[in-house]
């Protein structure tokens, strides 16, 4: 068998993907087949595919018996509809969610607010702050982690000094802090879920984007130094959000014609909210500048009358 990389438990597989998908955490017990978080929907046939390899290498049937999701944004829950037809997998939810998810609340849930997609699911359990599971034949803590989203966990375990940090802390910073984009308390949440992650006995993170990485005090250093910027001026959160939002269109569609940058950023009620709250701009103007910003930093190419996803 390959050894595992990362020093990871050999029942543990990490499908690292990129940024339009969160990386898809698969445990091999021996009695039970279970994934953390799932990937976007546009992903979804690959995150099938990449699954049924690592079940099919570890002679597990084509089995997957539980599914669970750290948070539900788009790019951490969009594969799940995929995987319960698939599989029809025991599915778990943070707790908080467990009634705009039964309902399938567009208006709570951040779908629609974000301008991306998400095919409806159902669950069978919801996880609370400190519920503890088993994944993989270890023990895990569930603990809450507010700031880039009110009702994310993430997942420790105590006992190989594993986190999995979904959002809330990558090797190079963390997921756009979005109750602050509404107005709500976002910061400090991030700061105490910082905190918390501080006080753990960590030797790897396994994040929600990026390849898990050992120096969990180095990612905690830069972490709060960016926290600390943004707060300094929450225009900052939002300069990175409108970014990160423009980027994640361009990841799923890879091109979208110039003429059109402009209504389609209008029409995600989140950018038009933060527009509002925060730039004061025309809605062209709000574009160009998000367009300028994602060619300064090299994601996003202007071709031919098309702006073009890039690096
Ligand atoms: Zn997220």
């Amino acid at each position: 068998m390959i050894a595992n990389p990362f020093g990871l438990p050999s029942s543990i597989h990490v499908l690292e993907r990129g940024w339009l998908s969160s990386n898809n955490i698969l445990f091999l017990g021996e009695q039970e087949t279970a994934l953390v978080d799932s990937g976007y929907v546009t992903h979804a046939p690959q995150t099938l595919a990449l699954i049924a390899h690592v079940l099919r290498e570890h002679d597990r049937s084509n089995r997957l018996d539980r599914l669970v999701n750290t948070h539900l944004h788009s790019d951490h829950c969009g594969g799940n509809a995929a995987l319960q037809a698939a599989y029809r997998c025991r599915t778990a939810i943070p707790h908080a969610e467990a009634g705009k998810v039964a309902r399938w609340d567009e208006d709570q849930l951040s779908y629609k607010a974000t301008g991306q997609q998400c095919p409806r699911f159902a669950f069978d359990d919801t996880i609370r702050d400190g519920d503890a599971l088993l994944l993989g034949d270890l023990q895990w803590t569930a603990l809450a982690a507010p700031g880039h989203d009110p009702h994310s966990l993430i997942l420790y375990c105590a006992q190989e000094g594993l986190l999995i940090s979904a959002d809330a802390l990558w090797q190079n910073g963390f997921g756009v802090i979005f109750p602050e984009l509404e107005g709500k308390s976002g910061f400090a949440e991030a700061h105490a879920t910082l905190d918390l992650i501080a006080g753990l006995d960590v030797r790897l993170v396994i994040p929600g984007h990026g390849a898990p990485f050992a120096d969990v005090g180095a990612a905690l250093a830069t972490a709060y130094s960016r926290l600390d910027y943004l707060q300094d001026d929450p225009l900052r959160n939002a300069q990175n959000s409108v970014k990160v939002i423009l980027k994640f269109l361009l990841l799923e569609r890879q091109t979208i014609p110039l003429e059109q940058v402009s209504s389609m950023m209008a029409d995600i009620p989140l950018l038009a909210a933060c527009n509002r709250r925060y730039f004061h701009l025309g809605d062209a103007a709000l574009a160009d500048w998000a367009m300028a910003q994602l060619v300064r930093a090299g994601a996003a190419a202007i071709v031919g009358g098309e702006l073009r996803n890039a690096g």
